[in-house]
């Protein structure tokens, strides 16, 4: 993480230079065998290993669309920030290799709050320290090395995440591979997120201060879901071992949503059996269908393919088929007690 002589305001607070040498400091514990060279130099530099490619995917998080500073707790915008990266690494069905982090906060995010005497020796305890402890956790969970990125003073909060990760070469999970008479799976369940997400402001609205609301222990599980996602890399890379997925996409922006877009690249359409959806306990039909940010994948399979009950300890469910795209009919039909209904994309808008 270096600091750019073309922004005229620096960040205040601990100082750049403290703030960058601590960010050094505190990703040196993540590592992996393809990044030679990270933070301090003017360029990272990673070595792809024999008969892999590249994959890079950016993501931008800015605030009030993509997180609120009066409603998520620091470390979980800092996790999320990097498990949507991940998300699409997930997809691909590729390995992390190097994250690469920038950052545009305005100061009063950057400043330590005023040491509690009951924490005498709590030096770091500003919005970003707690933010980089967030995000740095999962860091490590993943073995994601963060090898470098920039930092400038900004009006409101903004971090972009590029995420560089490696994957066989040529067998990369791609969107456009379904075909008709494929079975469409899902990981996990759907609808959490969307549902931890309802909760938050619930509680947020009953709040009085402008800080996130304290979250009771007996709501930490319901809200982990929206808060802490956990990217399914382990289920994509088994999914490449396999050879079993015939395409695949995380679940970032809702169900109705983005299996219009593995449609959309496959060029076929699809049906989805209502009842067989995975809907998360406390989760309604419409948060499992157009809720967002569930990070689970989506894929294909050919329809004598066995799949497991489970990947890496994740459930797998057969929600539906590909079928063949007809003019006049819908891209995706949900299929429930005899009824058909076009199932329209209304994937959630985050918050716009
Ligand atoms: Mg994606």
């Amino acid at each position: 993480v270096r600091s750019k002589e073309s922004y005229s305001s620096k960040l205040p607070g601990p100082g750049e230079l403290t703030l960058i040498s601590r960010i050094r400091h505190l990703a040196a514990n993540t590592s992996s065998p393809e990044l030679r060279l990270g933070i301090g130099d003017d360029c990272a530099l990673l070595r792809p290993r024999a008969g892999e490619e590249l994959a890079v995917t950016t993501d931008l998080s800015i605030e009030n669309r993509h997180f609120r500073l009066d409603w998520h707790p620091p470390e979980a915008i800092g996790h999320r920030t990097l498990a949507r990266g991940l998300s699409d690494l997930a997809a691909m069905g590729a390995r992390p290799v190097a994250a690469f982090l920038s950052l545009g906060l305005p100061p009063a995010l950057t400043q330590s709050k005023a040491r509690r005497p009951s924490q005498p020796n709590a030096q770091h305890n500003s919005w970003i320290d707690q933010f980089l402890a967030g995000l740095l956790a999962l860091a490590e969970a993943t073995k994601t090395p963060l090898a470098g990125g920039d930092l400038a003073q900004s009006p409101f909060a903004v971090a972009d995440i590029v995420l560089i990760g490696a994957v066989p070469r040529g067998r990369a999970l791609l969107r456009s591979g379904a075909q008709p008479g494929q079975s469409l799976y899902i990981t996990g369940s759907l609808g959490a997120a969307a549902a931890g997400l309802a909760r938050l402001a619930q509680l947020a609205a009953s709040a009085t201060s402008s800080t996130p609301p304290r979250i009771p222990k007996a709501l930490a599980t319901t809200l982990a879901a929206h808060l802490y996602p956990r990217p399914r890399l382990a289920q994509g890379q088994w999914l490449v071992r396999t050879n079993l997925a015939t395409a695949a996409l995380d679940l970032s922006d809702g169900l109705s949503t983005d299996l219009a877009h593995l449609c959309q690249e496959s060029g076929v359409a699809a049906e989805v059996d209502a009842d067989s959806l995975p809907i998360a306990p406390g989760a309604t039909l419409d948060q499992a269908l157009n809720g967002g940010e569930d990070y689970e994948l989506l894929f294909t399979a050919p329809a004598a393919a066995r799949l497991p009950r489970s990947i890496a300890g994740i459930p797998v469910t057969r929600i539906g088929r590909i079928v063949k795209p007809r003019s006049g009919r819908p891209q995706v039909t949900l299929l429930a007690e005899q009824r058909r209904e076009p199932l329209l994309p209304r994937g959630w808008e985050h918050f716009s």
